[in-house]
């Protein structure tokens, strides 16, 4: 891994405990982003259902660290992208938590090839999994807030849906035009839900990450050369951490974000600055 002094000052940044009784659940929770906000949510009070696809050995990690540090969590498989597995997955949760009050909908992936390149499965699969997922994972999750409505007690919401998008859902991303469509595709997404669902006090947003240190980008920061190259896009001159996304995400689904709806969260160290015009004018 390269030596980033940047990261290296940073300082421990403690979650404050705002999410007390109430119950997260994450999707793709295994890895990276969602594995750090899964961590994030437990460290912040609340329960975790920790989503993951494929072996569980990984999701079981999670679940001890959050043991570990004083918390709950439950691995629980599902693909996003399967109607009736997610569907499983919401009931499943809330019968051994009891409710749901935070979803998380993390759970990506690329399959990147030139336009002329790009096959339907390809296409599909990242749009399946991308946007398709969130939709379905969200829908599941109002049904069980409608259902619960609010207890004051626990939050002033009924409950709150944080879709995590990318800079993408505004830079276009040449060779990576079925990951781009599906970002832009959460942007109204979010939006939508968020205008339909707020009379019910469901708040929905999205926290948009620029270049992340996780291993869907690794070759975007493994060697020093491609470090460098990355560093151009970004004003505040480091990579962030999946540690910046968890902190965005607690503090939305908190009690200090309960006027904030509809709206997107850029974590992106000013990569949506234009920084090309930096020394432009
Ligand atoms: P990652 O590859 O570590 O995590 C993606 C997770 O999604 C994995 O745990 C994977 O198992 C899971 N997943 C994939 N398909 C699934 C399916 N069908 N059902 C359930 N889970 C599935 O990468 P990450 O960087 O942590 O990505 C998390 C999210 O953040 C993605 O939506 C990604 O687009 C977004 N994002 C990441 C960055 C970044 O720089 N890392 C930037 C912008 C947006």
């Amino acid at each position: 891994m390269v030596t980033d002094p940047f990261t290296a000052r940073l300082p421990r940044r403690t979650i404050p405990r705002v999410l007390n009784g109430q119950v997260a659940l994450v999707t793709g929770a295994s890895s990276g982003l969602g594995k750090a906000t899964a961590i994030g949510l437990a460290a912040a009070g609340a329960k975790v259902v920790v989503n993951y696809i494929g072996p569980i050995t990984a999701a079981d990690e999670v679940v001890r660290e959050i043991g570990e540090a004083g918390g709950e969590a439950l691995a629980i498989e599902a693909n996003v992208a399967a109607e009736s597995e997610v569907m499983a997955m919401f009931t499943a949760a809330v019968k051994h938590f009891g409710a749901l009050h935070i979803l998380v909908n993390n759970a990506g992936m690329q399959r990147d090839a030139a336009l002329v390149d790009m096959t339907l499965d390809q296409w599909n699969t990242v749009i399946g999994v991308n946007l398709t997922g969130q939709f379905l994972c969200a829908r599941e999750a109002t049904r069980i807030y409608l259902r619960q409505g609010i207890n004051p007690e626990i939050s002033a919401a009924a409950g709150k849906i944080i879709c995590i998008s990318s800079v993408h859902e505004v830079i276009p991303w040449a060779g990576h035009v079925n990951y781009a469509s599906s970002k832009g595709g959460i942007m109204m997404l979010m939006k939508t839900m968020a205008q339909e669902l707020a009379h019910h006090r469901i708040r929905v947003n999205s926290v948009a990450p620029g270049a992340i240190r996780t291993p869907i980008n690794r070759e975007a920061w493994s060697t020093p050369e491609a470090y460098e190259k990355l560093l151009k896009l970004m004003p505040y001159q480091r990579i962030g951490e999946p540690d910046d996304i968890a902190h965005a995400v607690v503090w939305l689904a908190s009690e200090g974000a309960d006027y904030v709806t509809g709206a997107t969260l850029f974590v992106d160290g000013g990569m949506t600055l234009y920084p090309g015009f930096e020394d432009n004018g």
